[in-house]
């Protein structure tokens, strides 16, 4: 094998190294994490005489929710603003910041 190959292959090496550890620093600071998806609904009950059904009423909410699949199964779960929503929409945000460090080329 021809030496500059070699030495390629050696930076190469040492580029992924350094990679590894910038990937790993960052994933140590990201703290918890869990997969899913967060979003904001409307939604119409089911009173027929409430506004929510009158044309151009988008629905009531917003409604925060978190949905993950799980088992086959979408489970979804309603939150309010509030401290518990906002936890859930930071561990949303480090999984997604933890995928794309695994995932970056
Ligand atoms: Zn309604």
């Amino acid at each position: 094998m021809p030496p500059v190959i070699i030495q390629e292959g050696e930076m190469r090496l040492a580029e992924l190294e350094g990679e590894r550890e910038k990937i790993l620093s960052e994933i140590g600071t990201l703290g918890d994490m869990r997969s899913g998806t967060i979003s904001v609904r409307y939604q119409k009950c089911s009173y027929k005489g409430c506004e929510c059904h009158k044309e151009g009423h988008r629905g009531h909410g917003p409604i925060y929710s978190f949905s993950v699949l799980r088992e086959g199964k979408t489970r979804i779960k309603n939150y309010k603003l509030g401290p518990e929503f906002a936890k859930v929409e930071k561990e949303v945000e480090n999984y997604r910041r933890f995928r794309e460090s695994c995932h970056r080329d």
